[in-house]
């Protein structure tokens, strides 16, 4: 991969990604993002990674490991493959975002439903990463914010019905300069968007 560039800086920046869109920004130490979901019970796949060189991934392992938590929530930090703190989430007004799941995908989607999609969060990943020069196989395991995936005692994982609501959100600050990259979940054949894939709300405070 190349570099990454800062971008143009300025105080807040507010978009609406739609339903399927993507998004990435590079944040510097002390920068906040905020997602909102907008209408509720809608997944919003999320990676991140160190904004120097060389690449220093976001690690859900570590991530797990240290918050000794298989869910991200409040006061969670987000480690990197080298233990670093990449962000820590701030605010969350849902209480639960999934680490266990990853990412929707072309190729998962036609062994689990036999659907031919082309729309899907790996999809959107590989595009947005492409504006970064970083390649497929840089894609992590990632968090999914707003998306509900329970685990029992026995081992058994679903994905179920989120418990967003129309206006919860995360606040993540930027513990040193990162890549931000989010997937607005385009998946209508689980429950991870409510089976309505629907806009979300995305504003960087800069530091
Ligand atoms: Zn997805």
């Amino acid at each position: 991969m190349s570099t990454i560039e800062a971008p143009v800086s300025g105080t807040s920046e507010t978009e609406i990604v739609p339903a399927g869109g993507r998004w990435s920004r590079r944040l510097e130490t002390g920068d906040r993002l905020r997602i909102t979901d907008l209408e509720g019970q809608q997944a919003v796949d999320f990676l991140c990674y160190g904004a120097d060189l060389p690449l220093d991934r976001m690690n859900l392992p570590n991530t797990i490991k240290v918050n000794k938590s298989l869910y991200v929530t409040k006061g969670s930090r987000i480690y990197s493959d080298l233990a670093r703190v990449l962000m820590t989430v701030e605010e969350d007004s849902c209480g639960y975002h999934d680490t266990l799941a990853g990412c929707c995908s072309n190729e998962s989607n036609k062994l689990r439903y036999d659907v031919d999609t082309t729309a899907s969060c790996r999809s959107n990943f590989i595009a947005e990463l492409a504006k970064w020069a970083i390649g497929p196989s840089e894609i992590v395991p990632n968090i999914n914010f707003f998306m509900r995936v329970p685990f029992r005692e026995d081992g058994h994982v679903v994905i179920s019905d989120g418990i967003s609501k129309p206006g919860d959100h995360v606040v993540l600050k930027a513990e040193r300069p990162v890549l931000a990259v989010l997937s607005n979940c385009p998946q209508v054949h689980n429950p991870a968007a409510g089976l309505k894939p629907t806009p979300i709300e995305v504003t960087v405070v800069r530091a």
